[in-house]
C-alpha cells in the first residue's frame, strides 16, 4: 500500500483537489477556518513544486448561509440564485485566506457544454495552463447561473474528473465529510468498513453504494466512485477522503494511508479520446454492421462509409456521434468526419464510390481511429 501510495500520489506533479459543499461550510458554521487551511496546505504542496488546482462547490452552501435561508431551496432557479450570491462569498473567503500566504487565485466558472466543444475546452486549457505559468491557483466552480448539471446531481464530482483531463493532472483528490469508500453507508450502518484501495475502478458494482446526497451537496460517493472512474480513465489516481480534517491533504500528498486510493487505468486514454469518451454530448448515432463493429474493436480500424447501415439525429461534420450496433447498443463513440446528411448518401458506399455520391469527397473514413474511442 505505502508502495503504490508513493508510485501514484507522491510523484504527482499536477492536482485537482475538489472541495465539496460540506468542507466548504464546515459543518455550516461558516467560521472560515477551513479556507485558511486550505491555504496553508497548498501552499506547502506548491512549494515542492507541484501544480495545484481547486474545483470548489460551495456557492449554494454559502448563498443559504448570506441570505440566511433555511436549508436548500428546492426548485433549481432558486439554486441558481443562491449559488450566485454565494459565489462571491466562496471567492473572497479564497482570495483573502489565500493571499495572506502570498498567493493569488482566480475565478474559473465552467459548465459541461464549455467542455464539451473542442474549442472551447482548449480555450479553457490554455487559460488555466497560463494561469498556472503565472503562479496563480485557479478556482473552478461550475457557472450555475447557465447550467444546472452539478446543482441537479454532482456537487462538482464530475466537473473535477474533466478538469482532471483539462489539466492533465495525475492525481485529483475529491475532499468531501466521509472519510473514504466504505463497503456499507458509515453514517447508517456503525459496522462498515473503509476500503482503502480500489485497484479496479471498473469493477465496482455502482449500485451497491449509496447514490443519496449529503445535507449541503448533492453529489453523495456513487458520483464520486463515477469521478474517480473517469479520472483513472485519463491515468490519473484519486483519493476520496475527509476535507474537515486538519492535515489531510499534505498527508495525503505525503503518502500516508487517508482515505480510499482509487488506481489509474494503465491502458489510459489519450487526452484527446478521454475528451470524447467522457466530456462530449454525442449528437447522432451511426449504426454500424457487425463486419466493421468488429474491425473497429477487435483490430483497431476506423470506421468507413462501407459499415455505416444508417444514420439518426442532425449533427455536422466533426461533431462527436455514438457509434451503435444493429441492436442499439453503444459500443463506440468518435468524431465523425461528415454531417450526418452527407452521410445518409454515402452509407454503404465503398470508399471509392464517395466522390461520385457527394461530388467531392473530404476523407476516406467517416471516423478515423484516432478520433474514435471503443468503450
Ligand atoms: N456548483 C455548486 C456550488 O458551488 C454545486 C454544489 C451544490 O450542488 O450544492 O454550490
Amino acid at each position: 500500500m505505502k508502495d503504490l501510495r508513493k508510485k501514484f500520489i507522491k510523484k504527482a506533479k499536477r492536482i485537482v483537489v475538489k472541495v465539496g459543499s460540506a468542507v466548504v461550510a464546515s459543518g455550516g458554521d461558516g467560521t472560515g477556518g477551513i479556507f485558511s487551511r486550505l491555504a496553508d496546505e497548498i501552499d506547502e504542496i506548491r512549494r515542492t513544486g507541484r501544480d495545484v488546482v481547486i474545483v470548489s462547490s460551495g456557492a449554494i452552501a454559502l448563498g443559504i448561509e448570506k441570505l440566511g435561508i433555511k436549508g436548500r431551496p428546492i426548485s433549481i432557479p432558486e439554486r441558481q440564485a443562491v449559488a450566485a450570491v454565494g459565489q462571491g462569498s466562496l471567492m473572497s473567503r479564497y482570495e483573502a485566506a489565500f493571499s495572506e500566504r502570498g498567493m493569488r487565485v482566480a475565478q474559473v466558472l465552467l459548465t459541461h457544454d464549455d467542455l464539451g466543444s473542442r474549442k472551447r475546452f482548449l480555450n479553457a486549457r490554455n487559460t488555466l495552463l497560463t494561469l498556472l505559468g503565472l503562479g496563480i491557483v485557479p478556482i473552478v466552480n461550475e457557472n450555475d447561473t447557465v447550467a444546472v448539471e452539478e446543482i441537479k446531481f454532482g456537487d462538482n464530482d464530475e466537473l473535477s474528473a474533466l478538469t482532471t483531463n483539462l489539466m492533465e493532472a495525475d492525481l485529483l483528490v475529491i475532499l468531501s465529510d466521509i472519510d473514504g469508500l466504505f463497503d456499507r453507508d458509515p453514517k447508517k450502518e456503525p459496522g462498515a468498513r473503509k476500503i482503502p484501495l480500489v485497484e479496479d475502478v471498473d469493477g465496482l458494482r455502482l449500485d451497491a453504494f449509496d447514490s443519496s446526497a449529503g445535507r449541503l451537496g448533492t453529489g453523495g460517493i456513487r458520483s464520486k466512485i463515477e469521478a474517480a472512474r473517469k479520472a483513472a480513465h485519463f491515468g490519473a489516481a484519486t483519493v476520496i477522503a475527509n476535507g474537515n480534517i486538519p492535515g489531510i491533504l499534505t498527508g495525503i500528498l505525503g503518502g500516508d494511508d487517508h482515505g480510499t486510493l482509487f488506481l489509474p487505468r494503465e491502458d489510459r486514454l489519450t487526452s484527446k479520446k478521454h475528451w470524447i469518451a467522457f466530456s462530449t454530448r454525442p449528437s447522432g448515432r451511426l449504426f454500424v454492421d457487425e463486419g466493421a463493429k468488429e474491425a473497429v474493436i477487435a483490430r483497431g480500424k476506423s470506421l468507413l462509409p462501407s459499415g455505416i447501415k444508417g444514420v439518426d439525429g442532425t449533427f455536422d461534420a466533426g461533431e462527436v456521434v455514438h457509434c451503435v450496433d444493429a441492436g442499439g447498443m453503444e459500443f463506440a463513440r468518435g468524431v465523425s468526419n461528415y454531417s450526418s446528411a452527407e452521410i445518409a448518401r454515402i452509407k454503404g458506399l465503398k470508399t471509392k464510390e464517395v466522390e461520385a455520391a457527394l461530388g467531392y469527397k473530404v476523407y476516406d473514413e467517416v471516423i478515423h481511429r484516432d478520433n474514435l474511442v471503443v468503450l
